[in-house]
């Protein structure tokens, strides 16, 4: 009897492993079916965004054609101003080509993260390059102020000489850039004070008039002395690319 029981436990255990081990195999099973199923992608299958490719140098490096009055700019201001804004145009098509393979899986607003850095240059290299565009365009061999630009200028800050006095006082206290600017909203025109390319930009806004504050824009030839370029600069406006502004953005809406 001793060893036919001995037998039937033996037996018994032996079944009883064999359910555990089947039990565990199954289970496992489950657990890597239910794992791969799971709600929200793994990292590695986000990679395709809706972005369509393009061709790097998207952005192209423009020339200006700056022909100075009496009262002058030096040509190695002018041309150490133009090499900047080459620098921007430049950087702003590196971000632009970046931002194509960006991983997009690792944003980050508290601290650090290469998309949120890009995302940032791609505003700051955008707006330097294009504001420089527009300074280059509207300085040069000062011209008469057209009649709709004065025109308009009289209706929003009473005379030119107004105008004039607001817009010197916005220059003076600007550490980046000046604007005068149409909003499309109530429909005034007012000068804008911005202290970065990206900073303190005004939306819904046209820029009419754009003056560079940067003391790159002046210190070869006026050192610190900020007022003497704004005079100089005031006699150089080509008021006839802020007409063009003028009856383009004010006259057509
Ligand atoms: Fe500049």
């Amino acid at each position: 009897m001793d060893a036919r029981r001995k037998l039937f436990v033996f037996v018994a255990s032996i079944l009883l492993l064999l359910c555990l081990v089947f039990v565990m195999i199954v289970k496992k099973q489950r657990s890597n079916i239910s794992g791969s199923n799971t709600e929200f992608p793994q990292a590695s299958t986000v990679e395709s965004f809706p972005i369509p490719s393009v061709q790097n140098k998207r952005y192209q490096v423009k020339e200006f054609s700056i022909i100075m009055g009496a009262k002058k700019f030096s040509n190695k201001q002018i041309g150490d101003h133009k090499q900047l804004y080459a620098g921007y145009v430049n950087k702003r098509n590196e971000i632009d080509t970046a931002l194509q393979t960006a991983d997009r899986t690792t944003g980050n607003n508290i601290s650090y993260s290469q998309f949120r850095g890009l995302k940032l240059a791609e505003t700051f290299t955008r707006n330097a390059a294009i504001l420089h565009e527009l300074y280059f365009e509207n300085i040069g061999m000062g011209t008469t102020m057209g009649k709709a630009t004065e025109e308009i200028i009289i209706k929003h800050f009473g005379s030119v000489a107004a105008f004039k006095e607001d817009l010197m006082a916005t220059a003076l206290s600007a550490r980046g850039w000046v604007l005068t600017s149409y909003n499309l909203d109530d429909k005034r025109v007012q000068n804008y004070l911005l202290d970065a390319h990206n900073e303190k930009v005004p939306v819904l806004t046209i820029p009419l008039l754009v003056v560079d504050t940067y003391e790159h824009a002046y210190m070869i030839d006026f050192g610190i002395n900020r007022k003497e370029y704004l005079a100089v600069l005031w006699d150089n406006i080509n008021w006839d690319v802020v007409e063009k502004r003028v009856k383009e953005w004010i006259y057509r809406s």
